[in-house]
């Protein structure tokens, strides 16, 4: 029982310490986690989403100023409005003037249509007239009718293969201010496409405009987030739907959303220009993967140290738990086993005897007239004398043998697996070397008889019975003089 309870506590130490740098790392672990991820989500939306607004935003403006710029001398320009005036005589004349707008100023068209005749004109001379019942011409009509002096119209230009072009639409008036036509430049998407790709592949992230419907209108050369395509409203984007809910309208501002799972940092910003918003969206997982091979090797790090501390403090318990055993069970002075570590052992011999059907022969030695060794020759010298005694005994029987010191100048031997007879022959020899032994004490040389009480285990025995059978046959050798050995045989006890 008192050997259990170490044990238990043992494990309870070993639990209690599992728990607290479990948790430990565990805390820490985690805590440094969320730090990062806190960290790499307010850099994403405070930061990075912003300032690639921002450049695509002021890319965009950089591009658009010039053609504002010719548009709006266009639209004041005498010659244009003269040549009208005066009845659109001369096309050639027109159509050199547009074709040396677009060269010199690197404009991707020039375009002016006249009110009056609904011609549309370009560099490479007259295109065609305008209608208001062609859905393409319908822009025209808007520029007509709009209050303000022009607009920035996304559009396919017809005279450059359907190429995705920006329209600068002007309106032009004669000298008393009424409505004549528009005119102005294009230029084409591709250089804002390139920057849109140019950021998406760089960066990881997803650039694309969204008009004020709701509706995908440009996007990089391989279409937008989630496979979106141009002319494709969010809400018909399978994970931009809940988006979509969350943005009635586009508006400006930074969002979160989910998409299958996966976490989206958003960035919306509103283009006055062009009437459209600009979406910069960046999904979380790419982002955060790293961190998460941080934590997960923080974790097993965690692990291998907490496994590792825990294989040491038990191994370091197990040693200290085996040396406070040793020291338990055994005698300081002889170091024999001690009473403790004799009835551990003494009890397996015994029931091992008596399962195996083997004899065990026990002996109770006493040292003769130890007393007044002690009172002649002092204490310290009879400490020396049983030292050497124990020696003496220890050296004369074989490894699977148990003695002990059973207290004070007595000792105990057990014989495994031996018969009567033999049993005799060895304590007789054991009496025979304490009485032939000398022990060195200072100048003195000791000497020491002994007494011993012999008898076999018999059926039915406990520990008890056998040494007090044991110690009946000691009393007989001592009560007939001393320094011989006595037998109790079993069927007398
Ligand atoms: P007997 O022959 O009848 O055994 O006589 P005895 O003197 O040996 O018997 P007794 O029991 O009267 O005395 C035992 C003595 O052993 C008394 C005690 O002081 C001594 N003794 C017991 N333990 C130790 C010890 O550790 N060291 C020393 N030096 N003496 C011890
Ligand atoms: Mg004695
Ligand atoms: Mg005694």
């Amino acid at each position: 029982m008192p050997l259990h309870q170490p044990q238990t506590a043992q494990r309870y130490l070993v639990l209690v310490l599992l728990l607290l740098l479990g948790s430990g790392f565990l805390a820490t672990s985690l805590v440094s986690y969320y730090a990062s991820l806190a960290s790499i989500r307010s850099s994403i939306v405070d930061t990075e989403l912003p300032l690639t607004s921002d450049n695509v935003y002021s890319e965009i403006q950089k591009d658009l100023v010039r053609p504002i710029l010719i548009s709006s001398m266009m639209s004041r320009d005498t010659f244009v409005r003269d040549w009208v005036l005066s009845g659109e005589n001369d096309v050639d004349q027109v159509t050199r003037y547009l074709a040396e707008v677009q060269a010199h100023y690197g404009a991707f068209t020039s375009f002016f249509i006249s009110e009056k005749t609904h011609r549309y004109y370009q560099a490479k001379g007259l295109l065609k007239s305008v209608r208001e019942d062609e859905p393409r011409d319908v822009w025209y009509f808007r520029v007509r009718d709009m209050a303000k002096p022009y607009e920035i119209n996304v559009d396919v230009d017809m005279a450059n293969q359907d190429r995705l072009t920006f329209f600068i639409n002007y309106k032009v008036t004669d000298y008393n201010g009424n409505f004549i036509g528009a005119t102005g430049v294009g230029l084409t998407v591709d250089a804002v496409v390139k920057l849109i790709d140019t950021y998406q592949q760089r960066y990881d992230r997803a650039v694309y405009f969204v008009d004020t419907e709701g509706k995908i209108v440009l996007t990089g050369a391989t279409g937008g987030p989630m496979g979106a395509k141009v002319g494709q409203a969010l809400k018909d984007v399978p994970g931009l739907d809940e988006l979509d809910s969350k943005l009635p309208k586009p508006q400006s501002g930074t969002f979160t959303y989910q998409e299958h799972g996966r976490g989206h940092f958003l960035n919306v910003r509103y283009i006055p220009e062009l009437n459209w918003y600009l979406f910069v969206d960046k999904h979380e997982n790419n982002a955060l993967a790293a961190v998460r091979k941080t934590l997960y090797l923080n974790l097993l790090i965690c692990v291998v140290i907490t496994a590792l501390v825990l294989f040491l403090v038990r191994l370091v318990l197990r040693r200290y738990q085996a040396r406070i055993s040793a020291l338990a069970t055994t005698d300081t002075l002889t170091k024999l086993p001690n009473r403790r570590g004799f009835d551990i052992l003494a009890n397996q011999a015994l029931q091992e005897a008596q399962r195996e059907q083997k004899p065990l022969a026990t002996l109770m030695i006493d040292l003769d007239n130890f007393k007044t060794l002690n009172d002649t020759h002092g204490h310290l010298a009879g400490d020396d004398v049983l030292r050497g005694f124990a020696a003496n005994l220890r050296g004369s029987l074989r490894q699977a043998d148990i003695m002990c010191r059973w207290g004070g100048e007595e000792f105990i031997v057990l014989l495994k697996d031996t018969a009567p007879a033999a049993a005799q022959l060895i304590a007789e020899k054991i009496r025979l070397l304490a009485e032939q032994s000398r022990y060195p004490v200072g100048e003195l040389v000791l000497q020491v008889n002994t007494s011993i009480g012999l008898t076999e285990l018999a059926e039915g025995d406990t520990l008890h019975s056998l040494l007090a059978r044991a110690d009946r046959a000691l009393y007989r050798a001592k009560q007939s003089g001393r320094n011989r050995v006595c037998v109790e045989p079993a069927h007398v006890g």
